[in-house]
């Protein structure tokens, strides 16, 4: 059995889920998992509803126009729409209203109920499409196959209750080709929906291969596989073949957007290989990602994080920075959740490039700066750059003043105007 992962941008209008379709079909009889996000940029526009809610103002107008858009869509995928289909809409509507209009709720909680409607939209129109064009599908509520702890917009995955909770997948394998469910969302334990993250879909994906031991997981993008860079930022780029596990993971880490970071993790661990293929040209043999070593890395890999700060931190009496200040540094920046991407440190400063993500770098900063002088520098970039050479460097540096550098054997790195 195999998973395939179709996110935001497959699925965004009628054509996309006619494409789909194209994909699933020349699969026929191979079993297989279909993960799908939310159509478009949905969430986003859920993630509006929300904000119009935490304003006081009126969001029922927002709300109104995210479900008109898909009953459009369902209204040119379908001669005659199926009834169940158009209940289910409603129903899943009607469910997200009456929480949005239930005064106290906490925010956490209520973001993932109302964001969840997405992918249950997108999932419901897909699998009543699939079927009606003859696919013997079957639509299951993610919630029921994902358990993860109360920790809402983040959940943790429970890894035994969901293996557990997976074995339906099994038995409804038996009778139809193929399941469609919804990336991203989950349920805690007492049932309430969670979130994986922004972008967790992926993840999702990957979670389903591991606990089902699947042959393969593909996810199908805009984009015909993976690249030594951002083909959206930078001319010049090649299509990689093949990458290691290995080098997914740091290539996630240092900021690629290709994937989410969390997806490699779970097939890794189960040598599960991972496809990176265009949903646009589905014939095209993408990227493969598996466990195999790679000796010799062709080509320098790089990637561009922009939005970044430089923080220094120093200590107002001239005392050494040691390891007592470390850790109260750190602790401060784990308790603000503010991800460091690269640190240094000299005898009386401390310096952190970071990116304000979550929107609390005012408060960390506020906080650090009761103990140290802190110094912030913003609007910069940070390159990384796997398996460098001169002639790269000179390329991308070109012009840039750096105020921060870090060498490894393996992996360049500059913070710079
Ligand atoms: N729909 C969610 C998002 O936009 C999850 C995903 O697409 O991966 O973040
Ligand atoms: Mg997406």
């Amino acid at each position: 059995m195999r998973v395939f992962k179709f996110g935001g941008a497959s699925v965004k209008d009628a054509d996309g889920i006619r494409n789909l379709h194209g994909i699933i079909a020349r699969e026929v009889p191979d079993k297989l998992i279909m993960v799908v996000s939310a159509m478009g940029k949905t969430t986003n526009a859920l993630e509006e509803v929300l904000h119009l809610r935490s304003k006081g103002r009126n969001f029922t107008e927002k709300l109104d126009s995210i479900l008109h858009f898909h009953l459009s869509v369902v209204d040119e995928l379908f001669e005659r729409i199926p009834q169940e289909l158009t209940v289910a809409i409603e129903t899943q509507k009607k469910e997200v209203q009456r929480h949005l209009n239930e005064k106290a709720y906490d925010e956490y909680a209520l973001y993932d109920t109302v964001v969840s409607l997405g992918e249950l939209l997108s999932t419901l129109i897909i699998e009543a499409y699939l079927s009606q064009q003859g696919i013997h599908s079957l639509w299951m509520d993610a919630r029921q196959l994902i358990e993860t702890d109360n920790k809402h917009r983040e959940g943790a995955v429970q890894w035994k209750q969901t293996e557990e909770k997976c074995k339906r997948i099994d038995e409804a394998l038996k009778v139809h080709q193929c399941i469609v469910t919804q990336g991203f969302i989950a349920a805690s334990n007492e049932g309430h929906t969670t979130t994986l993250g922004r972008e967790g879909s992926d993840y999702s994906a990957a979670i389903l291969a591991h606990v089902l031991q699947a042959e393969q997981l593909t996810i199908w993008k805009d984009v015909a596989g993976v690249f030594n860079a951002d083909p959206k930022y930078f001319d010049d780029v090649v299509k990689l073949d093949y990458v290691s596990f290995e080098e997914a993971i740091e290539l996630a880490y240092y900021g690629a957007s290709i994937i989410h970071p969390r997806t490699i993790q779970p097939l890794q661990d189960k040598d599960i290989e991972l496809c990176v293929k265009s949903f646009k040209n589905p014939n095209d043999t993408g990227t493969r990602i598996g466990s195999k070593k790679v000796k010799r890395v062709d080509y320098p890999l790089y990637i561009v994080q922009t939005g970044q700060y430089l923080i220094t931190i120093a200590t107002r009496d001239y005392a050494f920075i040691v390891e007592d200040h470390l850790k109260h540094i750190f602790s401060v920046f784990a308790r603000h959740q503010v991800k460091i991407d690269i640190m240094q440190n000299s005898a009386i400063h401390f310096s952190v490039a970071v990116h304000n993500a979550n929107g609390r770098l005012g408060a960390l900063l506020e906080e650090l700066s009761k103990s140290y002088e802190v110094k912030t520098n913003q609007n910069l970039e940070l390159l990384t750059i796997r398996h460098y050479n001169n002639f790269i460097m000179d390329k991308l540096l070109a012009g840039k003043q750096i105020l921060m550098e870090q060498r490894t054997r393996q992996t360049y790195r500059a913070l710079y105007i």
